[in-house]
């Protein structure tokens, strides 16, 4: 009997794709394990084993396997099953769920690899410069890579080198996969053991009396493992002792010392705890009582609780709940880097059963969590993270809490899957039995909606902890402060006294400007004329820590200009304002304040954004300013005044959800004012105080916000009413990419009627050279989904057989943001 297993490779393919076995193989292997199998012309992939059975492929040969890669299944069929969930649903192959969900490093992947052959005879003389560099080379160093022989020989065609190499048979190339994780050693040292006895130890010191550093280094040594046997890292002792590694290194080429190596974790936690006790206040512990009731009756719970109200107590009450029950939780945060002051919440509670896991973290870490993760071992017990957490390869999950569920970053934009996680989450929740709560000060309309039509079960914590009062709102007409000339810059008289004084209450500020796409673009005031992107169609901004003009979408950067480019006028001048220009004008003003700037230009390095955010904890900062980032769960102690710059830019954003995030967003940075004692201060500077949703802000109407907003997209079908899929067509080739989007929207039409939008060009219309072009799909309640989604599947793969469109991509997105 033949055996066969279907594997899913990393490749945006349809199918999976089938491999014979041999008896052997397929006693031993199991699904959800690694192979590495040959796909297309000598490329190796990594291929995870969906199936096993014994019935052959009927239009193509079976081929064998290349290799082994697991002694035990790296992926879960829990894992599996919501991958195919994943790929179904948001229309994508399970290989890009795949990549999505493994950290690159489980993925091996093939190169060639040169080695010298052994006792080949070619007269070295005879080979020109490259050949003998490279030659060379391989004499000290058994193996190279291309790209190490790029670098050696410094540039990019080596491989006519290598080629010739290859026929004089001086080299030879092999394929070889390896693996890409490497566990992290640290070295330790001991002392040799003839050295342990008392006797041996004190003719030692004498020996080493003239050696001084040497000596400080053994006398430290004795210190350190007198009371211990712990095993001493050669740091530890260089730094305690304070001599450099080259004289530990003398000690142990004297034979006094010995090194080796072990494998460590390069994620956890290594602080104590302070697993104080958490006491309710009663508003909590109604709350508390009232998710468990729904957990028990196995409902999707949604807390609506204001900022400050104490939701992050309750998540960490249920996430100890759950743990003695010996499930994992999970706990799914909007953006990781932002959350540093959370996971110190949590890791002070719970200490190393905490693991983060996310994107910035290097390779190495990642594969280490997921391993945790999948050995369900004490570590791996919360995971707290961004939406890739989804992935994990959970045993028994008992529990998931989505933080602010609101948030859009849950929702993957690039690349497939375009998963939303909180969405994800529930399916996820509901194949593991576990019990899921989404919270948030400002639920997404979509889930607030779903709690409306008892889909989930709702809870509410309308105050805030310890009595804290909601923070004062006071809307400023810009519009007329400017009329009577009453602004400096963008800083209205009310905004500036009320910054005096809390800088002299020594009070803490933050100042609010919506994110960098606002930054400033230059103007000709001649011509009118602002500098492009030659790659985009979009303008480029002024930065001027470094006085360029950049693009936010592609990069291309230039130095910023003197005189316009169209016209040769100098009369040029910055238009608009982000973070930045607040922060210059704010130094104008206040030249003794300490002032920081916290957005996607100073955050950008590992650390950048806990250094920020730790200065203004730790009172070094008086004000800052920022983007969206400051909007999210930071819980600072002496926050009274909150500045939204210009509250405009978010309303007039083209998008139907432009009006319930801007609603969102205000709440959520104004909730970061006054979250103790003293009751906080919120300024909204506006061009449009009598806007809806400004009032509704400063009012803290969620309600009316919710049914004014919902009655809106009735009329204009949109979510929740209607689902959305956003097809869009892409390609380097303008008008190819018009003809492409037409008869795809022709196609759609034919079925989908008048619910078919577009196409239509995105504000952004071209980026890095490649246009874009929209078709938007309205799926009303009643029409089925899964019918729907298999005819535009159908009509995409009859758009694929056409010759003319094989350079055009389309992207779906289904559920876009
Ligand atoms: P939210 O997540 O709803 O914005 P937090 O959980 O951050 O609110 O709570 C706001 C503040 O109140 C935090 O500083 C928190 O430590 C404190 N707090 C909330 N509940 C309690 C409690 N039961 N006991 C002590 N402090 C609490
Ligand atoms: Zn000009
Ligand atoms: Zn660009």
């Amino acid at each position: 009997m033949a055996y066969f297993a279907d594997l899913i490779l990393p490749l945006p393919l349809d199918k999976r794709f089938t491999y014979s076995l041999s008896d052997a193989e397929a006693e031993f292997i199991c699904e959800g394990m690694r192979l590495a199998v040959q796909f297309g012309k000598n490329r190796i992939y990594t291929g995870i084993v969906a199936k096993i059975h014994q019935n052959p492929p009927q239009v193509y040969e079976a081929k064998p396997i290349h290799q082994i890669l697991d002694e035990k299944p790296l992926v879960s069929l829990h894992q599996l099953k919501f991958w195919s969930w994943i790929s179904h649903y948001y229309l994508c192959s399970e290989g890009e769920v795949m990549r999505a969900a493994l950290p690159g490093a489980f993925l091996l992947e093939s190169e060639s690899i040169v080695k010298l052959r052994k006792n080949f005879d070619f007269p070295e003389e005879k080979l020109n410069d490259d050949e003998f560099l490279v030659v060379e080379a391989l004499q000290r160093q058994s193996s190279m890579k291309i790209q190490e022989i790029q670098e050696l020989l410094d540039r990019k065609s080596v491989l006519p080198v290598i080629n010739l190499l290859v026929e004089k048979e001086v080299v030879e190339l092999n394929q070889e996969i390896y693996e890409q994780y490497k566990p992290k050693e640290v070295r330790f040292v001991r002392l040799r053991s003839e050295f342990e006895a008392e006797a041996a130890m004190h003719r030692l010191l004498d020996e080493l009396s003239n050696a001084p550093k040497q000596r400080e280094i053994l006398l430290t040594y004795f210190s350190l493992t007198a009371n211990s046997r712990k095993p001493l890292k050669a740091k530890t002792l260089c730094d305690k002792s304070g001599a450099t590694s080259a004289v530990l290194k003398s000690l142990v080429k004297k034979g006094i010392f010995e090194e080796y190596y072990e494998q460590t974790d390069r994620v956890g936690f290594k602080g104590e705890t302070f697993n104080k006790e958490i006491i309710f206040n009663k508003y909590q512990q109604q709350a508390f009582d009232q998710i468990k009731s729904y957990f028990a009756e196995e409902q999707v719970c949604l807390l609506h609780g204001v900022t400050s109200s104490g939701k992050t107590e309750i998540y960490i009450r249920l996430i100890e709940d759950v743990l003695k029950t010996g499930k994992q939780a999970l706990y799914l945060l909007p953006e990781i880097a932002l959350t540093t002051q959370l996971i110190k919440r949590l890791q002070d509670y719970f200490g190393d059963k905490v693991l983060v896991y996310h994107s910035r973290y290097s390779l190495n870490e990642r594969v280490e969590v997921y391993k945790h993760v999948l050995s369900n071992s004490e570590k791996g017990q919360i995971i707290i993270g961004a939406r890739s957490c989804i992935f994990l390869p959970f045993q028994n999950l008992g529990l998931i809490v989505v933080d602010e569920e609101h948030e859009t970053t849950f929702k993957q934009f690039d690349p497939a899957p375009r998963y939303h996680a909180r969405d994800a989450a529930v399916v996820l929740a509901a194949q593991f039995k576990a019990a899921i709560l989404l919270g948030s000060a400002t639920p997404s309309l979509e889930s607030y909606f779903n709690a409306d039509h008892n889909k989930y079960a709702l809870v509410e914590l309308n105050r805030r902890y310890g009595e804290v009062l909601m923070p004062d709102m006071e809307v400023v007409d810009i519009k007329t402060a400017h009329r009577k000339k009453k602004m400096t810059g963008h800083f209205s008289e009310r905004l500036i006294e009320e910054i005096k004084e809390s800088l002299e209450e020594e009070e803490q500020v933050i100042l609010f400007q919506n994110r960098r796409g606002f930054s400033p673009i230059l103007e000709c005031n001649t011509c009118g004329h602002s500098p492009q992107c030659p790659n985009c169609d979009v303008s480029l901004t002024y930065h001027s820590h470094n006085n360029q003009l950049r693009c936010h979408y592609c990069g291309y950067h230039i130095a910023m200009q003197q005189k316009c480019m169209a016209c040769g006028s100098d009369e040029i001048s910055t238009k608009g304002f982000g973070t930045e220009q607040v922060e210059t004008e704010l130094r104008a003003l206040f030249p003794d304040a300490r002032i920081a700037r916290m957005d996607q230009d100073t955050t950008r390095g590992k650390h950048s954004y806990e250094k920020i955010i730790t200065a203004f904890e730790n009172f070094e900062t008086d004000i800052l300013v920022g983007t969206q980032m400051l909007t999210k769960g930071l819980d600072f102690r002496k926050v009274n005044l909150v500045g939204i710059m210009n509250a405009d830019n978010l309303l007039n954003f083209p998008d139907f959800r432009a009006h319930e995030r801007s609603f969102q967003l205000m709440q959520q940075v104004a909730g970061r004012s006054g979250r103790t004692k003293k009751r906080g201060k919120v300024l909204i500077q506006t061009y449009n105080p009598y806007h809806r949703i400004i009032q509704q802000v400063s009012t803290g109407n969620f309600s009316e916000m919710y049914r004014e907003q919902l009655e809106e997209r009735y009329q204009y079908k949109y979510p929740p009413y209607f689902r959305l899929i956003r097809l869009t067509v892409k390609s380097r080739d303008f008008s190819k990419t018009n003809d492409a989007a037409a008869w795809l929207a022709t196609a759609l039409e034919k079925v989908f009627e008048r619910f078919v939008l577009g196409p239509e060009f995105p504000p952004v219309a071209r980026i890095r050279n490649e246009y874009y072009k929209n078709i938007l799909i309205k799926i009303p309640q009643k029409q089925s989904l899964g019918k729907t989604k298999a005819m535009v599947h159908r009509i995409l793969s009859s758009f694929g057989t056409i010759a003319a469109f094989r350079s055009v991509r389309v992207i779906i997105n289904v559920d876009p943001q």
